[in-house]
């Protein structure tokens, strides 16, 4: 059985049962009791009527008048509860009227003398007529239980409709009318009537809901004007960074990038590329040294740093690109209460090739001798020196030598100023290519002088007059200065080792110097090293 889910109708329902089950108790209570109540009455009755027979029927004892005890019987039994009557007297005087047996209830008077007190003369019994008392109690009950009945569902359905009237309808429109609202449409919204000056529960109610749909309608709206606004300012800027002529990016913690705009993308890509080729960010830009450790800095909390720039030098299929670039924690995430939020690192980057090629040209030219494309002297010096020092620090030593070409004067005499400068440049070009590493120092001293050195750790003598040898060798080839000519030069090489031959440079390049010379003096074209006076 399906009971309604209106409250109502189980309001109704619960208050019927309960009333129901109360008055079926008390009704039965109020039987069994009134039941019991009644016979006791009854049989009172039976009791008092044979008392106000009394005296009659101790005189008709007394005088043992059986004629007036027949008429006192017959008058008890003209009463309904009384079913059998008996009378004894002395001497032997015994009536007995209607019915006298199998009454387990009697109710027996002691008859008197009528002038000697105490002195008992008959009895008179009086047999109730239990069968009629017991129906006239129970009508009597049922009465008062069918009244008290009635008297319950006329309670039950007063009782219903008001609580029908009071609290479920209005609990039912109350309802109804929230079903009609949608918080998707505010239109929908409105206040809930309510009775003026009503107090109750349920005006409390409605009246606490109104204001609750004021406060949403309000939020709602602000809400969505909001949204309105960022959405055109998402649009704005969407197009502000999608139109950027500078590249952005924004990178997490694991340096990997989030997003990135078209200007980005153009840095990166490759012709026929569709996308960068990675997203992480060090790796991007050919996992540059400084960069994890840079980007770690700006996150740091501790550090007060916001921004940082770093010019990264990076590849492109076959190309060479530097890239300036500016980094910035995100200042609203860093103010914002999520503590435990990624930082993310907003990158700015311009491309800077151009600047930065010119750069290094510019620091070439400084640097470079622009004939041989050696170090110059002043640079050479710089570098001689921060050579000498570091060794001497590492316990290296530096060898170094003076070379100096021969005879190279009637060069420029018998071929020419240019032919002069071929013959400089291909000398450095084969020092060069002898002496190229990165741990060599290459300088065009000036005029046809060049200075050349190179730190080691432990000098071998023989090993490095072998290699000075064959630079010497390699320099007395032949060089062709056009079609038809052909110059022939060799040099003078002089050998010193720092710091045992000099420790300071200037000291150092005058024994190289001297060494050089004492072999211009010895014939010119080999190599000597210097030797203490
Ligand atoms: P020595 O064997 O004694 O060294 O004789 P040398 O003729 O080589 O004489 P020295 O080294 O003193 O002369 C160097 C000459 O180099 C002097 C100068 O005319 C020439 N020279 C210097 N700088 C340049 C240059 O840039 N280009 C050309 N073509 N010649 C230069
Ligand atoms: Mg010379």
């Amino acid at each position: 059985m399906k009971i309604s889910q209106k409250l109502y109708v189980r309001v109704a329902l619960s208050i019927a049962v309960v009333a129901l089950l109360v008055s079926f108790a008390t009704s039965f209570f109020s039987y069994v009791s009134g039941l019991e109540e009644k016979r006791a009455t009854n049989y009172s009755l039976v009791e008092q009527l044979a008392q106000t027979m009394q005296t009659t029927a101790a005189i008709s004892a007394y005088l043992a008048d059986v004629e007036l005890g027949t008429e006192i019987m017959n008058g008890l039994l003209g009463n309904d509860l009384v079913k059998g009557v008996s009378l004894s007297g002395k001497p032997d005087m015994m009536i007995i009227q209607g019915e006298v047996r199998g009454e387990p209830e009697k109710i027996s008077i002691k008859l008197m003398h009528p002038f000697i007190p105490g002195n008992q003369i008959g009895l008179l019994t009086l047999y109730p007529d239990d069968v009629y008392i017991q129906h006239q109690a129970q009508s009597a009950s049922k009465k008062e239980v069918f009244l008290m009945m009635l008297h319950s569902f006329i309670i039950i359905f007063f009782v219903s409709i008001v609580v029908h009237q009071r609290l479920s309808r209005p609990l039912q429109k109350l309802t109804d009318e929230f079903a009609k609202i949608d918080p998707r449409m505010p239109q929908t919204m409105q206040m809930l009537g309510v009775k003026k000056g009503k107090k109750d529960e349920i005006s409390r109610m409605i009246m606490g809901i109104n204001s609750l749909m004021r406060e949403l309608q309000l939020t709602i709206n602000n809400e969505r004007e909001l949204r309105t606004k960022t959405q055109e300012l998402e649009t704005r800027f969407r197009l502000i960074f999608e139109q950027a002529s500078a590249g952005i990016c924004l990178i997490n913690e694991e340096n990997i990038i989030t997003t990135y705009n078209p200007a980005f993308e153009a840095h990166f890509i490759e012709q026929g590329q569709t996308e960068i080729p990675s997203l992480n960010f060090p790796v991007l830009l050919n996992d540059v040294d400084k960069l994890p450790e840079l980007l770690q800095v700006i996150r740091n909390k501790e550090d007060d740093v916001e921004q940082l720039t770093l010019d990264v030098e990076y590849t492109v299929g076959q190309k060479t690109k530097w890239i300036h670039c500016l980094f910035a924690k995100l200042t609203e995430q860093r103010d914002s209460v999520g503590k435990n939020q990624d930082i993310l690192i907003e990158v700015i980057v311009h491309d800077v090739t151009e600047r930065a090629e010119k750069e290094f040209q510019t620091r070439f030219e400084a640097d470079h001798d622009a004939l041989t494309q050696l170090f110059n002297r002043r640079a050479g010096e710089r570098e001689l020196k921060k050579a000498l020092s570091d060794g001497i620090e590492k316990d290296n030593q530096l060898v170094l030598m003076m070379v100096d070409l021969d005879k190279f004067k009637p060069v420029n005499d018998n071929f020419g100023h240019d032919a002069g400068d071929k013959v400089l440049i291909e000398v450095g070009r084969r020092i060069k290519s002898r002496f190229g590493s990165t741990a060599d120092i290459c300088i065009r001293w000036g005029g046809d002088e060049f200075v050349i050195a190179r730190q080691v750790d432990s000098f071998d003598r023989e090993n490095f007059l072998s290699q000075a040898q064959d630079m010497l060798d390699g320099i007395e080839q032949p060089i062709q200065l056009n079609e038809e000519e052909v110059c022939h030069i060799s040099a003078s090489i002089g050998i010193v080792i720092g710091p045992q031959d000099g420790k300071v440079l200037e000291e150092l390049m005058i024994h190289a110097d001297q060494t050089m010379y004492q072999v211009k003096e010895h014939g010119r074209g080999h190599v000597a090293f210097f030797k203490k006076a």
